[in-house]
Formats: C-alpha cells, structure tokens, sequence
C-alpha cells in the first residue's frame, strides 16, 4: 500500500528494529517506547485496521498471537507478564493505519488499561 508507513518498514524503505520475520508477520521495536520492551507485531500484507479484517485474515490474526508468545519468551518476559494492545479507530487511538499490535513489558503496567 503507497503511503503506508508500516507497509515502507515491511518493504525495508525505511529502517526498523527487527526482532521477528517471517514470510507474513513482521516485528520490529516501537520508535518511541513506553516501556523496556516495547515491540510491534504486523501482517506484512496491508490490512487498515482491526474493523477491516476478512474471514480470510482469521488465520493470520491465529499467526501473529503465535509469534507474540515466541517474542515474549525471547525477550525474556513471558514469566513476568505483559501486555498485548491493538488500538483501532479515531476513539482508539490509532495513528498508524496498518494493523499492528503492541506488545508491552518489561516493568509493571498500570492496572489501568485505559484513560
Ligand atoms: P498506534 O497509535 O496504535 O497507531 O501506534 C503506532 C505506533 O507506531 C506508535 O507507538 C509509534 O511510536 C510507532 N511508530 C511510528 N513510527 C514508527 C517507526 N518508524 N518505527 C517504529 N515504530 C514507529
Ligand atoms: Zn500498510
């Protein structure tokens, strides 16, 4: 997808952290972290947002959930816990129209998920 910020960093126009990769799911480190760890999972196909899924993306959601629990283990926060956000909307608070969520930990998150 052109103009697609997160489309840019699949397609390597523009640099990114890299923790995870494979042949659909991409993950790299947030630019401006809100904690240790701070990571973003993403299809690497162009899905908008969370209200744009298609039966045919189920597997792929099945998939990034899969590769989240392998990130947690290899950044060591799986025993501690985190935290898995996926903001979708103008009221959610997304900014960057391609899918992705958040996978936060590495410290105690407020036991507020929202404000
Ligand atoms: P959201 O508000 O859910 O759309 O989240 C978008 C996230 O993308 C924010 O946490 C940003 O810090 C992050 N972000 C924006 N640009 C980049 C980038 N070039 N590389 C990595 N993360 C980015
Ligand atoms: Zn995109």
């Amino acid at each position: 997808m052109q103009d697609c910020l997160f489309c840019k960093i699949v397609n390597k126009e523009i640099p990114s952290s890299i923790v995870y990769e494979d042949g659909e799911i991409l993950a790299f480190k947030d630019i401006n972290p809100v904690a240790p760890v701070h990571i973003l999972v993403i299809p690497k196909r162009h899905i908008s947002s969370l209200v744009d899924l298609k039966e045919e993306d189920e597997t792929i959601i099945g998939k990034i959930y899969g590769v989240i629990n392998k990130i947690a283990k290899q950044e060591k926060i799986a025993e501690d816990g985190f935290r898995v956000i996926v903001n979708c909307g103008e009221n959610g608070g997304q900014e960057v129209k391609h899918l992705h969520f958040h996978l936060i930990g590495g410290k105690k998150l407020s036991t507020k998920i929202c404000n």
